[in-house]
């Protein structure tokens, strides 16, 4: 059997194994990037949040990026019946990045990873982990090529950033259950040639549809626009038929998208995803770090996937680097707490929209402005700037100020 000897595995080319790649070849360690697929290949995370983009930017891929034209994104904003909140990026409260875009991610990720080996750094595509054995801080992964030869690759530390493959959790059983109820969605990619009659394409749309369900709305600069519902597995139950069908039927059930999306074709078969949120007992261990959604996946709400994907994979890039010189890693302190930090807050933003206590907040009638951008800032992703009162005290502050706009509103006769 074939075999290597490198300084660090990565495994999986989505934006977290191609940040912490490109991170880890700047430094001058060898590495190398394991594929299950072939690239260009369709996975769902379609709107990016702009703290998202210092990470891809120290990995180097943002030029490419830029030439690439694909949507810009400035805010999102949230419809419910004839209700609009708008949050513009620019008024965040938090320094950086105020903008990023919209992207089909098969082609986005595919450009990372033509980035990235462009940059020196391999990436064996339709290659697939089976095994790894450990010896110390070293190991020996067992992958099987496109042809189904296997080989050994020696590495002496291993990134896991599989994504939905879980790797490592699911070798060394270290998966455990989310404390969020499993959700489903159902979505598609449209014609959308009635896009600049209803809406502007630099923002997503998310739209509240009833209960816990809610829709998505995301154009591309292609003319196409991902759109998607998700709910509680109960509410889809409802529609007969095939995911197409179904898709169709719930379309025509929601205003906003009934107007804009009824008579437009797909560009792409609907799809129907379920339970998506796991987590895992530990994020590192003796030569490895879980990067990405292989550390825990929240929900698709507040679109936090991609950023919590490239910032731990540019930060567990840095350690990495860190501890093959030579230097103390403090991986508790150093990298879970900062990875939890952020998965915390959004957890806590995630769990007030669906217990409607963010959603009264959001479309509250006079939103204090200095809130509305300490909330905005959340919305784009900086979720570890701890100078922001809805960052730092995220678990506790939504409540008390829900209390109060519920009070104005019964005040205002609302
Ligand atoms: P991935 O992008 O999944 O990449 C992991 C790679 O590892 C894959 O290419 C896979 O083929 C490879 N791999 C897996 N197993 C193996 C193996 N054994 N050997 C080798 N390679 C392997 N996020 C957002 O930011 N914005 C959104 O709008 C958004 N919407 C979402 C909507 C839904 C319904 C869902 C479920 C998720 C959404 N997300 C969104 C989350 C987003 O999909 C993920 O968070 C993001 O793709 C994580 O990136 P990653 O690099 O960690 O993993």
């Amino acid at each position: 059997m074939d075999s290597e000897e490198i300084d660090v595995l990565v495994i999986g080319a989505g934006p977290s194994g191609t940040v912490a790649a490109s991170i880890v070849n700047q430094a001058g360690y060898s590495v190398r990037i394991v594929e299950k697929m072939m690239f260009p290949r369709f996975v769902i995370g379609e709107s990016l949040l702009p703290r998202c983009m210092e990470a891809l930017d120290a990995a180097g891929f943002v030029p490419a990026l830029e030439a690439q034209g694909f949507q810009k994104k400035f805010g999102a904003k949230f419809v419910k019946d004839e209700q609009i909140a708008d949050f513009d990026f620019s008024n965040k409260f938090s320094t950086g990045w105020d903008w990023t875009w919209q992207v089909p991610r098969a082609d986005f990720d595919n450009l990372l990873a033509t980035e990235v080996r462009k940059m020196g750094v391999p990436v064996d595509f339709e290659t697939e982990v089976t095994d790894i054995e450990f010896f110390g801080t070293d190991s020996i992964t067992k992958v099987v090529g496109p042809t189904g030869q296997e080989r050994n690759v020696k590495a002496r530390f291993i990134i896991d950033a599989s994504g939905y493959g879980r790797v490592i959790p699911r070798l060394f059983k270290l998966d455990r259950p989310s404390n969020l109820p499993g959700r489903k969605t159902l979505f598609a990619h449209f014609e959308d040639p009635k896009r600049y009659t209803f809406d502007e394409p630099d923002r997503i749309t998310i739209i509240s549809h009833e209960g816990e369900v809610w829709a998505w709305v995301i154009p591309f600069s292609n003319g196409y626009t991902s759109v998607g519902f998700v709910g509680n597995p109960e509410f889809f139950d409802q529609f007969e038929g095939s995911v197409s069908e179904q898709l169709r039927q719930i379309i025509k059930t929601n205003a906003f998208t009934n107007r804009r999306f009824a008579d437009s074709a797909f560009v792409m078969e609907p799809r129907l995803l379920e339970g998506w949120s796991v987590t895992t007992d530990r994020f590192f261990g003796d030569g490895f770090v879980l990067t990405g959604n292989v550390t825990e996946f929240l929900d698709p709400i507040f679109s936090s996937g991609v950023t919590l994907a490239t910032v731990s994979g540019h930060r567990a890039a840095q350690l990495v680097c860190q501890q093959l010189a030579g230097g103390p890693v403090d991986w508790q302190q150093d990298y879970v707490a900062p990875t939890m930090q952020g998965v915390n807050t959004f957890r806590s933003y995630v769990m007030g929209w669906y217990n409607g206590t963010l959603q009264d907040i959001i479309y509250a009638a006079n939103p204090d402005p200095e809130i509305k951008r300490q909330i905005c800032s959340v919305l784009a992703g900086y979720v570890w700037d701890l100078e922001n009162p809805y960052v730092k005290h995220h678990a506790r502050v939504l409540g008390s100020l829900a209390k109060l706009v519920r009070m104005e509103a019964a005040n205002a006769g609302q």
